[in-house]
């Protein structure tokens, strides 16, 4: 077992580290008041440094690195500025992932070069207003005509749909569990609209799909089914990048609340003296520290393992749990001001907490660790309902 980093991965978070430092830090907390602004600037500087290339197939421009570092570099990036990590999750672990692992080749010949150069951003869309943690109940529908294929439904929750370019869409090809595929969209397709931004409680945008016939050719059918199992899987892999993107941005508040302790005086001395902040910055650091660790492993051993389901959503669950504790700590160690919005550390707070419920709640992921534990399958649906 070996817990250093190559010397590629080393250079790649120096690289990261100096570049977060120098560019993409200064303002980056300041975004919080401007959630729909799109940071282009900084992602096409991480365009041009090959960060979202990183584990693209080399047929596309990719550098074809394994996973874990287009993690360390979701991590490095968000740890200096949370949107654009959000953003760098997107280009990195999110939908391009999809059509880079299970794309045909004209597909991504299509698709990845434009999320590589970071001229196009991607969404997932899965949610449906009446299925949520029952996925399997979603009823868009894509019906093949030929050489074209139809779609019909509605969507929810779709993050950063009012200012993404293609969607990576969940729909359902026939009954059954079976029958679920994915179709990649562009924003553009005749017969498909995007609602108003609404909020998630940090600020972050998220919109309604509607298609309403919305028509594409079948080229670009990712699956017509019989691939919910392989669609979970690879989910699970962006999952854990999102649950990065929470870590990560509560190691700022964890840096602030060391700095914070280490300057705010009472009783005549530094906050830090105090036992009992010491102790909650113990606490706040083995948390941060342990989800961390589970992370990396989940995604270090790959969605193929046979372990898979049970790291990655242990690794999920802790993460994202640890990233809310470590903002609420933080917020307390900064007594009043904590809780003012004249400083990031709530809206952090709030960042992570919205998280718990992204990629599935904590509390479907502790049904399916459990069930993993006990080697049973629990069956959610009532027997009248099964498929
Ligand atoms: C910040 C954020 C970003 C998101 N981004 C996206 C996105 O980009 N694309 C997208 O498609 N979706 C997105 N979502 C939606 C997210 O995937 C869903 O909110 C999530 O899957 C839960 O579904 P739901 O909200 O319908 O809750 P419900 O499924 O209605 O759950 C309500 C409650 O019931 C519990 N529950 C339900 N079933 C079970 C069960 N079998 N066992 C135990 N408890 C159960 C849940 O844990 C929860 O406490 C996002 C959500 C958030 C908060």
């Amino acid at each position: 077992m070996d817990f250093n980093l190559t010397r590629e991965q080393q250079e790649l978070v120096s690289l990261l580290e100096k570049v977060g430092r120098e560019k993409l830090r200064p303002g980056a907390l300041d975004r919080r008041f401007k959630p729909d602004e799109t940071p282009k600037q900084n992602i096409k500087l991480l365009a041009d440094l090959g960060i979202f290339g990183l584990c693209m197939p080399a047929s596309v421009g990719g550098s074809e690195q394994p996973y874990i570092n287009g993690i360390l570099a979701i991590e490095k990036i968000t740890e200096a500025c949370p949107i654009t990590g959000q953003y760098a999750l997107m280009c990195i672990g999110g939908p391009a992932m999809f059509v880079a692992k299970w794309g045909t080749e004209d597909q991504k010949q299509k698709f990845l070069p434009a999320a590589i150069a970071g001229d196009e951003y991607w969404s997932i869309s899965l949610t449906e207003p009446i299925a949520g943690t029952d996925l399997s109940a979603l009823r868009t529908r894509a019906t093949i005509s030929g050489s074209r294929c139809l779609i019909n439904g509605h969507k929810i929750f779709c993050s950063h749909a009012s200012t993404n370019h293609r969607f990576l869409v969940f729909v359902r090809f026939a009954e059954g569990a079976g029958g679920i595929g994915a179709v990649l969209i562009s924003k553009d397709t005749p017969g498909f609209t995007i609602s108003a931004p609404h909020r998630h409680m940090s600020g972050e945008p998220w919109c309604e799909l509607f298609f309403d016939n919305a028509e594409i050719s079948v080229d670009d059918i990712l699956f017509d089914g019989n691939a919910f199992g392989r669609l979970l899987s690879t989910y699970s892999l962006e999952r854990c990048a999102g649950a990065v993107t929470t870590l990560a941005a509560s190691r700022i508040a964890f840096d602030l609340a060391v700095e914070h302790a280490k300057e705010r005086k009472q009783f005549g001395r530094p906050i830090a003296d105090f036992q009992m902040t010491q102790a909650r910055l113990a606490d706040m650091y083995m948390r941060y520290e342990s989800a961390r660790l589970l992370l990396y492993r989940a995604v270090a051993e790959g969605d193929e393992s046979p372990n898979a389901r049970l790291n990655t959503s242990a690794a999920f669950v802790a993460a994202t749990e640890a990233a809310a504790y470590v903002c609420e700590q933080a917020m307390n160690i900064f007594g009043g001001s904590g809780m003012s919005q004249d400083l990031p550390i709530e809206w952090l707070y709030r960042l992570a907490r919205e998280h718990w419920a992204a990629g599935g709640t904590s509390d479907i992921h502790r049904s399916m660790i459990a069930a993993d534990i006990l080697g049973v399958h629990f069956n959610h649906r009532l027997p009248s309902q099964q498929y």
